[in-house]
C-alpha cells in the first residue's frame, strides 16, 4: 500500500491577493515530503524550514498564563503547583502564535 504524507496547518495568514504565510507541519515518508515541498516550489510558493528557536526572557516573563492559551502543541504551560511558566522545548514547532499573545514582550524567536 502507498504510504501517505500528512499536512497539519499550524498557522494560516493568508489574505485574498495578497502574499501570506502558512506553517505546516509535515509527516509521512521523506521522499513524498520531498515531492510535495518541489509540487509547492513549481507553483512558485517560497518553502523554508524553521531553524530558529522560541526564547522566553525569564526577566521579563511575569507568568500571566496568556502564551500557554495559544500554543497548539502544550510547548508552555503553567506549572500545576507553582504557576510558573514552563517551556519543554521539545514540543516547540515555532509557530510564532505566542509571540504576539504576550502583553510584556517576553517572547521571541531567532528566525
Ligand atoms: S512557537 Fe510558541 S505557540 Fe508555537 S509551539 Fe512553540 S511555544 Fe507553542
Ligand atoms: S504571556 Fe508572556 S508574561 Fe505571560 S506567561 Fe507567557 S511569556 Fe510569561
Amino acid at each position: 500500500m502507498d504510504s501517505i504524507a500528512y499536512a497539519n496547518i499550524i498557522r494560516a495568514q493568508v489574505a485574498p491577493n495578497q502574499i501570506g504565510k502558512l506553517v505546516l507541519e509535515l509527516s509521512g515518508d521523506i521522499d513524498q515530503l520531498d515531492a510535495a515541498i518541489e509540487w509547492m516550489r513549481s507553483r512558485h510558493v517560497n518553502v523554508s524550514h524553521t531553524l530558529g528557536e522560541i526564547a522566553i526572557n525569564p526577566d521579563v516573563c511575569v507568568h500571566c498564563g496568556l502564551c500557554t492559551g495559544v500554543c497548539p502543541t502544550e510547548a508552555l504551560s503553567l506549572h500545576p503547583e507553582t504557576s510558573k511558566l514552563t517551556f519543554t522545548r521539545s514540543r516547540c514547532i515555532v509557530c510564532e502564535q505566542c509571540i504576539p499573545s504576550c502583553p510584556v514582550q517576553a517572547i521571541s524567536t531567532n528566525l
